[in-house]
Order: C-alpha cells, then sequence, then structure tokens
C-alpha cells in the first residue's frame, strides 16, 4: 500500500491548483451574487481535458480514471464548490459512453467531452426524490418514436445545459425496472424550461425545473434497452459519489485552511487565540476528519479504477465526506466568531455549500440504507 501520488498526479494536481487560483477565484464572490453562470470558466475546464474524465480519447475523453478525477474535484472544491457541475456533466459523459450505441457515442459524448456541449441529469420529480422509482414521467412509444410527458425538478444547469440524460418510465406499471434513459436535447418541441430555483447557496447554478409536454423524440435517443435505466444509473452514481466526496474534502480544507490562518493571526487576552487549548483541540479534529474522508474518497476511487465493485465504499465516502464537511465549515465560522458570520470572510459561504453535499446524489440518510444493504447481503 502506498500512500503517495504519482508524479502524474502531482502535476495534474499542481495545474488545476493554478487554474483555479487564477481562473475562478478571483470571480466566484460576483457570479454568486450576481447568479451569473460561468460558461466561459467551464469551457476553459473543458480544454483542459476535465469534462470527460472517465471515457476514452476516441471519444473525446482523457481517460484519467476515478483517483486522478477525485484529486482534480479536491482541488476544484477548495475553490469553488458549484465545480461540482464538473461531476454532472461528467457523469452524463459516463452514462452515454458506457450505455450508448456508437452513433449516439459520437453524437454525444464527443462535444460533451469537448465543452462543446454541456450536459445535465434529470431524475428528480416533485413527488419522487430520494424514492426515484416513484417516477412518473412516462416514456410512451409510438412507432419508431417515444413521447414524453412529465417534470423533473431541481435540475442541475437546467436552461443552461445543451443535452439532458432524462429518466421516463417506458411501462408505468413496473417500479424500478420500468424506467429508461433518453437523451433528450434543447429545442425539441414539447420539452420547455420552469422555475429557476433560489437557493441557500451555489447560486451562480441554476436550478431548475424541466418540463415534458408531448415530447417527441426518436428512438435513437434511447439509451440502451428499455427497462435498464436504474441499472445504468447506479453504476453511474457510484463515481458521482467518489466525486461528490471529494470536492466536500477540498471545500472542508479549504475552510480549515481559512481558520488556521485567522486563530494565528486573532488576538484575544492578549494572546492569539491558536493559542488557547479550545481552538487547538477544534483544529486539531478539523484535519483529523479531513484526513480521513480523504482516505476513504481516495480508496473507492482507486477501487474503481481497479474495476471492482464500489457501491459500499462510495456511498461510506460520500456520506463521511460531506458529513466532515459540514461540521468543519460550521467549526470555521465558530473559529472566526462574528466575523465568521459575515460575507468577508468566505467561511459563511463555505459553509452554506457544504449542506448540499448531504443532499444531493442520494441524501446521506439514504447511503446509510445504501451501505446497511450492502453489509447484510
Ligand atoms: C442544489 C441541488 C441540485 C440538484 N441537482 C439535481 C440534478 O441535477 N438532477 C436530479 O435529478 N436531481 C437533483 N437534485 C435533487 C436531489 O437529488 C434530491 O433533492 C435528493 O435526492 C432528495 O430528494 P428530495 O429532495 O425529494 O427529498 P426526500 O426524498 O423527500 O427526503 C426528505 C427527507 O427524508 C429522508 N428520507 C427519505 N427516504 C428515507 C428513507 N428510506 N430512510 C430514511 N430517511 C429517508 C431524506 O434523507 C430527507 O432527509 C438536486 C438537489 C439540490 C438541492
Amino acid at each position: 500500500m502506498i500512500f503517495k501520488l504519482t508524479e502524474e498526479q502531482e502535476a495534474v494536481k499542481r495545474m488545476v491548483k493554478s487554474f483555479a487560483e487564477k481562473e475562478l477565484a478571483p470571480y466566484v464572490d460576483e457570479w454568486e451574487e450576481k447568479e451569473i453562470f460561468p460558461r466561459e470558466a467551464f469551457k476553459k475546464i473543458a480544454e483542459l481535458g476535465l469534462f470527460g474524465m472517465t471515457c476514452p480519447e476516441e471519444y473525446g475523453g482523457t481517460n484519467m480514471g476515478f483517483l486522478t478525477s477525485a484529486i482534480i474535484y479536491e482541488e476544484l472544491g477548495k475553490t469553488y464548490r458549484a465545480m461540482s457541475y464538473v461531476s454532472i456533466n461528467n457523469l452524463v459523459c459516463f452514462l452515454i459512453y458506457k450505455n450508448g450505441n456508437e452513433e449516439q457515442r459520437k453524437r454525444w459524448v464527443m462535444p460533451l467531452a469537448k465543452g462543446d456541449l454541456f450536459g445535465g441529469f434529470a431524475l428528480t420529480e416533485p413527488n419522487a426524490g430520494s424514492d426515484a422509482a416513484a417516477i412518473q414521467t412516462s416514456a410512451e412509444k409510438r412507432g419508431d418514436d417515444y413521447v414524453l410527458n412529465g417534470s423533473k425538478i431541481f435540475i442541475s444547469a437546467g436552461g443552461e445545459a445543451d443535452v439532458y440524460t432524462v429518466v421516463a418510465k417506458t411501462d408505468k406499471e413496473k417500479g424500478a425496472s420500468g424506467a429508461s434513459i433518453f437523451v433528450v436535447e434543447k429545442g425539441t418541441p414539447g420539452f420547455s424550461f420552469g422555475k429557476i430555483e433560489k437557493k441557500m447557496g451555489m447560486c451562480s447554478y441554476p436550478t431548475r425545473e424541466l418540463i415534458f409536454d408531448d415530447c417527441i423524440v426518436s428512438k435513437e435517443h434511447l439509451l440502451g434497452d428499455e427497462g435498464k435505466g436504474f441499472k445504468m444509473i447506479m453504476e453511474a452514481l457510484d463515481g458521482g459519489r467518489i466525486n461528490i466526496g471529494a470536492i466536500s474534502v477540498g471545500l472542508a480544507q479549504a475552510a480549515l485552511d481559512k481558520a488556521l490562518s485567522y486563530s494565528k493571526e486573532r488576538v484575544q487576552f492578549g494572546k492569539a487565540i491558536s493559542e488557547f487549548q479550545g481552538i487547538q483541540f477544534m483544529l486539531a479534529d478539523m484535519a483529523t476528519e479531513i484526513e480521513a474522508a480523504r482516505l476513504l474518497v481516495y480508496k473507492a476511487a482507486y477501487m474503481k479504477d481497479q474495476g471492482l465493485k464500489v457501491t459500499k465504499e462510495a456511498a461510506m465516502a460520500k456520506r463521511f465526506a460531506t458529513d466532515v464537511a459540514m461540521k468543519v465549515t460550521t467549526d470555521a465560522v465558530q473559529i472566526l466568531g462574528g466575523y465568521g458570520y459575515m460575507k468577508d470572510y468566505t467561511v459563511e459561504r463555505y459553509m452554506r455549500e457544504a449542506k448540499v453535499g448531504q443532499i444531493v446524489e442520494g441524501t446521506n440518510q439514504i447511503q446509510r440504507v445504501v451501505i446497511a444493504r450492502e453489509l447484510l447481503k
């Protein structure tokens, strides 16, 4: 067991760190304040090869694998939590690459990996969140076409993305085994966008309703076979959960770094607050928990790169890392005292951004359901 990054991984880490410092950090506050989706910044990220990290080069990807991707997500997460959109684009790319036919791969994977198209993933509905098998959006077969009806909510980059992998029931009588995945392009008649949500954080990143009203797509838009949608999603989500864990490790590390430097500068009772044991113990716990989260994330990513089943490990990594990010960012606000609560000091943004990690790609309660199910098999 070697706890050391390869030279290549170190180089990629440095490259992403330098990119994030120059191209993201100076603008994040403005994007968040004015709710600007930073399309150009994402295009630059695609140019670095980070939009198709788990797809082969012949389809425009960089095939870096999950461990190197995790290191990259960690670096991005240190600067800007909304970089989780990179993970969604990668998830869409992976879904189509893994389950699509040659024509579908050429049509969508290549431009998604290159950043010529942006992807969205649409599963959640008003009455089906954690209970995803209860979705009601239908895809009725009519000749060589499918007719989609229903709505999706909380879709990341809704309206900004050009191509959506939409989960719909091809057999309404069945639960999970009645679901299929369709690739639906923005501009398709019958496909429109509804309300943009007002959120607690990540405001530069639209979260929006998708509406399907007799939206007709040809059978060339169906991924794989009818009824296999959930199997495909579960495989893709294992990777997505590792990515969310990695972003959360980066976010927590950024909060710790701010708390550490502040604690050395802030003087109360005639000494730096870092000299108080009460503060030292908080810093020590924060650092220890971040390290544990990082190891869980790296282990799940490493195993996935070896082709092993990681459903349990990915759920553990996501659950633990996002809970650690919530705790560490909250403690960072505490260490900065009243200043921590003010927008000028960034840690309040970290705290708001950490919360979403505990909810998306399966809430942390659902991760526990997954872990327990795997344990009890
Ligand atoms: C910012 C943001 C971006 C998102 N982006 C996307 C996206 O791009 N695509 C997409 O499809 N979805 C997206 N979502 C939706 C997200 O995946 C869901 O919000 C999430 O799966 C939870 O579903 P829900 O909100 O309906 O909560 P519910 O399922 O209603 O859960 C409510 C509470 O009950 C708990 N609960 C539910 N079932 C159980 C159980 N069996 N045991 C114990 N506790 C349980 C949950 O953990 C939660 O605490 C996004 C959400 C947010 C906030």
